[in-house]
C-alpha cells in the first residue's frame, strides 16, 4: 500500500506501544465523535513485532518498588485482562523470590499492591517461603530465600502473538499499518512543531500530532528531533549530575531449554506462575562447579516448546545505536551454564537440563534512558514520546492513556513519567533489585 501524503496522526513504531496507542486512539476519537481509526497512519520499517516487542519473554507483573510504576501496571493488567485471547494472555500469575537484602522492598510493594487493590500475596521466613514454594512444586529446593511475593494477577503472553491481536484491533478500527516504512528524518516548523517526516517511501505530512514508539530506536529518533543527548539529572538530595548519558543499552539475557512443557506444572497439573529468583545462595553446575557465591537471578515460564526465560542483563559498552539488534546473539556465552544451574537450584526436575538448552538466537538489546524509567511525554509541541527504557511489553495499558493525552485529557498515571523530572529532581524511588528494572 503507497504511503498517503499526510495523516491526522501519524504513530512510528508498530510494536506493543505504538499499536496499543493506534487502536486506543482509533476508539477514544470514534466514541467522542472526533473521528476514527481513518485518521491515523502506522509506519513500521519493518512490521508489526519487528523490534523488541516480537522478541520479549513476555512476563506480564506488578512487582515494582517505584508506586508510579506499581500503579501504571495495574492499569496495564487491567488492558491485558479485557481480552486475553486476542492478546494471547496467559493469567497464570508471578512469584518474586528474593534474598533478605530485597525483604524490605518486596514487603512495601505487596503493601501498595494490597492498598490499590492488586490481588497479591506475601510470604516471609525461609522455612515458610519453602513451603509455600513446595507446595507449588514438590521438587522445589531453592536456598536462602526469605520472602515470597506471589501476585495472582498477571503472567504472561505471548510476544509476537499479542503484537497481531493489537494490529487486528487497529485494522478493524478503520487504522492503516504501513510496514517496510522507514522513517529518516522529520521537518521542523519555527516553534519546533513537526510538520512532516522523511521516509523511505516518500514524505508524509503530519496534520496534527505524531507518537513516537520506536523501543530500542530511542536515542536514534531523538537525535532525529534534536534532543541533547546528555542532559543534567537533579537527584533527589538537590545535587545536580552533569551531563549524563540519555541513552545507555543493556544486552538482555535469555534463553530457553527444549523439554515437554507440560513436565513444568504445579502439583495439582496446573499451569505454573511465572518465577523469578534471586538469592545468594551459592550457585553450582550440576557438575559441581561454583557459578557464583554472589547475589544472582534467574526468570522463567513455561512456553510453547519448553521452558524460556533469563537473568541480569549486562550493559552494552559498544555504540549499537544504529543497530540495536545485530544479527549473531546477543547472549553471554556463560549465560546458558548460568541459567541452566538457576533452574536446577530452584527444582530438581531442571536438573541436566543444560543438556536441552537450544542454541539459537535470544535475548535482544534495549535502550534505557538517564534513570532507567521511561519517558512518556510531549518531546516537541505535537510530538508525544513512548519511550519506555524497556520496560514495556507489559506496559499494553500505556497506549491507552497516551491515546487519552492526545485528545486533550491528563493522565496521572503517565504524569510520573515527564521529561521534566530530570530537571526537577522528581525521580523514582531506587529498589535493591540487581535488575535495572525493578
Ligand atoms: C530480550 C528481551 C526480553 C524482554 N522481555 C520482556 C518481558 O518479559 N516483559 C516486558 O514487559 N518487557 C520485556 N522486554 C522489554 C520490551 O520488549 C520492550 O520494552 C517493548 O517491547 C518496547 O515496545 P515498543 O513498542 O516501544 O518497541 P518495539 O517493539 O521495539 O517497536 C518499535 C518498532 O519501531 C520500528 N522502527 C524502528 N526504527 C524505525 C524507523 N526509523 N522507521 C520506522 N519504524 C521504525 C521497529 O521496526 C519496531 O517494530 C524485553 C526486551 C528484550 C529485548
Amino acid at each position: 500500500m503507497s504511503l498517503p501524503g499526510s495523516s491526522r496522526y501519524v504513530v512510528v513504531g508498530a510494536g506493543i506501544h505504538g499499536l496499543s496507542t493506534a487502536y486506543h486512539l482509533a476508539k477514544e476519537l470514534r466514541e467522542r465523535g472526533l473521528g476514527s481509526g481513518r485518521d491515523i497512519a502506522v509506519l513500521d520499517k519493518t512490521g508489526p513485532g519487528a523490534g523488541a516487542s516480537g522478541i520479549a519473554c513476555g512476563v506480564v507483573r506488578n512487582n515494582y518498588f517505584q508506586p508510579a510504576m506499581s500503579e501504571l501496571m495495574q492499569a496495564c493488567v487491567e488492558v491485558w485482562e479485557s481480552d486475553p485471547a486476542a492478546y494471547h494472555y496467559n493469567p497464570v500469575g508471578y512469584i518474586a523470590l528474593g534474598a533478605a537484602v530485597q525483604e524490605s522492598d518486596l514487603v512495601a510493594t505487596y503493601e501498595r499492591q494490597e492498598a490499590i487493590g492488586y490481588r497479591s500475596e506475601l510470604i516471609l521466613g525461609e522455612a515458610e517461603v519453602d513451603a509455600h514454594m513446595k507446595g507449588l512444586f514438590p521438587d522445589w529446593r531453592a536456598q536462602g530465600t526469605t520472602v515470597c511475593l506471589h501476585e495472582h494477577q498477571g503472567g504472561f503472553a505471548f510476544n509476537l502473538d499479542s503484537v497481531l491481536g493489537l494490529a487486528g484491533k487497529c485494522e478493524a478500527e478503520g487504522v492503516t499499518i504501513y510496514s517496510g516504512v522507514e522513517v529518516t528524518g522529520f521537518e521542523l516548523a519555527g516553534d519546533d512543531t513537526v510538520t512532516a517526516a522523511s521516509t523511505s517511501e516518500g514524505r508524509i505530512e503530519v496534520g496534527e500530532q505524531l507518537v513516537i514508539a520506536p523501543g530500542p530506536w530511542a536515542r536514534v529518533f531523538w537525535a532525529m528531533l534534536g534532543l541533547p543527548e546528555t542532559i543534567d539529572v537533579r537527584t533527589p538530595s538537590g545535587d545536580v549530575v552533569r551531563d549524563r548519558p540519555m541513552w545507555t543499552y543493556w544486552n538482555l539475557q535469555e534463553g530457553e531449554i527444549t523439554v515437554d512443557p507440560l513436565s513444568f506444572a504445579t502439583a495439582d497439573g496446573g499451569p505454573p506462575p511465572v518465577i523469578h529468583l534471586d538469592t545468594a545462595a551459592p550457585l553450582e553446575t550440576d557438575d559441581g562447579r561454583l557459578v557464583t557465591d554472589e547475589l544472582w537471578g534467574i526468570y522463567f515460564k513455561r512456553d510453547r516448546h519448553g521452558v524460556q526465560g533469563g537473568a541480569a542483563p549486562l550493559v552494552v559498552e559498544s555504540d549499537v545505536e544504529l543497530d540495536p539488534y545485530p544479527s549473531t546473539t546477543n547472549v553471554d556465552p556463560d549465560f546458558a551454564d548460568m541459567w541452566c544451574a538457576g533452574l536446577s537450584h530452584a527444582m530438581s526436575r531442571f536438573e541436566g537440563c543444560r543438556a536441552s538448552y537450544k542454541d539459537a538466537r535470544s535475548g535482544g538489546v534495549g535502550a534505557f534512558t538517564a534513570d532507567n524509567f521511561p519517558v512518556f511525554d510531549y518531546l516537541r509541541p505535537n510530538v508525544y514520546g513512548v519511550l519506555d527504557s524497556n520496560h514495556g511489553y507489559k506496559m499494553i495499558g500505556v497506549g491507552r492513556e497516551v491515546a487519552k493525552v492526545l485528545v486533550g485529557e491528563h493522565s496521572q498515571l503517565l504524569y510520573p513519567f515527564r521529561f521534566e523530572r530530570f530537571a526537577t529532581g522528581d525521580l523514582h524511588p531506587v529498589s535493591h533489585s540487581p535488575y535495572p528494572w525493578s
